[in-house]
């Protein structure tokens, strides 16, 4: 029989186990803005280069994380870009944006030189391949959101 309290065993605490819905609103800030927006509006994917490094991140922010400073140019990178890694995810969870099996990846996009984590798609999980090269998907109807780019499928 299950139960959803317990008495911890030699001591004077209950445990309640259960889940509690903790509806949250985050800002995604100037930076992270724009670039959502760019993704709305005109299916562009930008960063952000850093003056003193180099640098190019993708998504944009605000600061270098390696030295520090303030990273005020706007650069377009490609929607094309290469597989670093990836995971397959089995598990339905409440959490996950679509349906099991869920393949995220981090794509390396071609003219940044950051890691852009994202959804795969139109892709058997057994047939990727670190390296292989991918394609940014973006939705009809798009919100200024991350999902606007619906997945990365790989480029035949
Ligand atoms: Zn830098």
């Amino acid at each position: 029989m299950s139960t959803v309290t317990e008495k911890l065993e030699g001591m004077d605490v209950w445990l309640y186990h259960g889940q509690i819905y903790i509806p949250n609103t985050y800002s995604a800030g100037a930076v992270g803005s724009k670039f959502l927006i760019e993704l709305r509006d005109r299916k562009r994917i930008v960063g952000t280069r850093c003056p003193t490094c180099n640098r190019v991140y993708v998504p944009a922010r605000s600061i270098c994380k390696d030295c520090y400073s303030q990273l005020d140019e706007w650069v377009e990178v490609s929607n094309k870009g290469t597989l670093l890694t990836y995971t397959v995810c089995n598990q339905q969870n409440a959490i996950q944006p679509v349906e099991a099996p869920i393949v995220y990846g981090i794509i390396q996009l071609d003219g940044a030189d950051t890691g852009f984590v994202h959804l795969l798609g139109e892709v058997d999980p057994e047939q990727l391949k670190v390296g292989m090269r991918v394609q940014a998907v973006f939705k009809k109807e798009r919100e200024a959101s991350i999902l606007d780019i619906k997945y990365f499928k790989p480029l035949v």
